[in-house]
């Protein structure tokens, strides 16, 4: 007889560890996670980790308030920290993007996030090697930063395992099982396991999962590029996180004088074959990446590559993840889709449907990220504020 276990979480980045751990914490009994490669092999640990709270709708603006509280307090809830640090995010506006951010803040700052719009003096003061040509607003979040994206998911799989959770790396998935209406484990190599409940929390290779047993997952894989940067020695460089809006760039800090940059919306999105991929970023990109950074940070003049690469994330139609059960379908939860903002939101992520899963009880808006609003109609519209990557 197969062995059985209480769920199975499919995958070990952020969302699947964070869902595994948060499974046993609250009781879901014997849970078993299980990676193709190692903790955080795909998108996660490729990831900028930017971590902010900066969304359009109260719904990923509440998650991922409570995702910054739990990095905050990741050493004491976890025996050990995932690298973040509160080094302010700053969100740099054209002209047309003010009136939505401003809209934005109002509704962030409602729901207890410490963000503004800054007047001149306060840009002076802290971003005085910024070219403010074209520069029509800057919005501050203070308790905004970046996290090390392995040492947060290989946080949450060590809490798991000392919890009694059952982790097996390097053991790929071949299909979901299925019965009817009910998705009753998994299929590796050696065998198959059943499982009250399986998580599919596959990231970029979620949908191969879903083909197995049928189920519709309509999600895209992007390919992202990132570059690290040394700044010269003596020259004034940010110390925060920054979304330059005006030059779709973002830049975040990497310890002393080094900054991984990477393009950001809007930008072009390119699909892939995840199993097939380039993963070194295009010399293309590496160029105007840093034609913009000099552009807008001249400070950045000769600064020295360091590292450039590319990897994937998972985008739904609306950019909003695919999380929960679906109806019509027993034994089976989707945590996936992250679509490039994925790594922040995870801890919350992992936590919400974990209590789903074992209460039945979900905030009401939490159950709006199930794959049933595709078959319902009920997509998350897009707004200017930072919901793409
Ligand atoms: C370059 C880059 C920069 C980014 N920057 C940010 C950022 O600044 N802030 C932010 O919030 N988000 C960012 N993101 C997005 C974020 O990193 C992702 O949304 C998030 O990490 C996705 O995590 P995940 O656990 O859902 O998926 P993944 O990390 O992709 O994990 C899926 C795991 O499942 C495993 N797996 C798949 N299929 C199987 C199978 N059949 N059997 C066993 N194992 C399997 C894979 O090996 C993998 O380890 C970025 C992404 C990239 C690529």
């Amino acid at each position: 007889m197969a062995q059985s276990y209480d769920a199975i979480v499919v995958g070990a980045g952020i969302n699947g560890a964070s869902t595994a751990y948060h499974l046993r914490l609250l009781g879901a009994g014997r849970v078993l996670l299980l990676e193709r490669g190692g903790v955080a092999a795909g998108g996660t640990g490729k990831s900028a980790a930017v971590v902010r709270q900066n969304y359009s709708t109260p719904l990923m603006t509440r998650l991922a308030r409570k995702s910054i509280e739990k990095f905050r307090a990741m050493r004491q809830e976890l025996g050990q920290d995932g690298g973040f640090e509160q080094v302010g995010y700053f969100m740099v506006l054209a002209a047309d993007h003010v009136a939505g951010q401003v809209a934005n803040v109002a509704m962030q700052r409602s729901l207890g996030v410490d963000v503004h719009m800054m007047e001149d003096a306060e840009i002076d003061a802290r971003l005085p090697w910024l070219n403010r040509e074209g520069v029509a607003g800057i919005s501050y979040e203070v308790d905004g930063g970046c996290a090390d994206p392995i040492r947060t998911t290989e946080a949450y799989v060590s809490a798991f395992e000392r919890l009694g959770g059952e982790v097996r790396l390097k053991t790929p998935v071949r299909a979901l099982t299925r019965a009817g209406d009910r998705i009753t484990g998994v299929l590796l190599d050696e065998g198959s396991l059943a499982a009250g409940t399986v998580v599919n929390a596959g990231g970029p290779w979620a949908h191969f999962l879903a083909d197995s047993a049928n189920l519709e997952l309509p999600l895209r894989t992007v390919r992202e590029q990132d570059t690290v940067w040394e700044g010269r020695p003596n020259r004034p460089l940010p110390t925060g996180v920054i979304s330059l809006a005006t030059d779709g760039l973002y830049i975040r800090p990497l310890g002393q004088r080094r900054f991984i940059v990477g393009r950001g919306f809007p930008k072009e999105y390119v699909d892939v074959d995840p199993y097939n991929y380039k993963e070194t970023a295009d010399d293309a990109i590496v160029s105007l990446i840093l034609e913009r950074l000099e552009y807008r940070i001249p400070s950045f003049a000769g600064a020295k590559l360091i590292d450039s690469y590319a990897a994937l994330y998972d985008v739904t139609p609306d950019w909003y993840p695919f999380i929960g059960p679906r109806r019509g379908l027993a034994g089976y939860c989707d945590m996936n889709g992250g679509s490039g903002h994925g790594f922040k939101v995870g801890p919350a992520f992992g936590e919400e449907l974990a209590r789903w899963i074992v209460t039945g009880q979900v905030e009401p808006d939490f159950a709006g990220l199930s794959h049933d609003r595709i078959v319902e109609g009920r997509l998350f519209t897009q707004t200017f504020g930072g919901n793409r990557g």
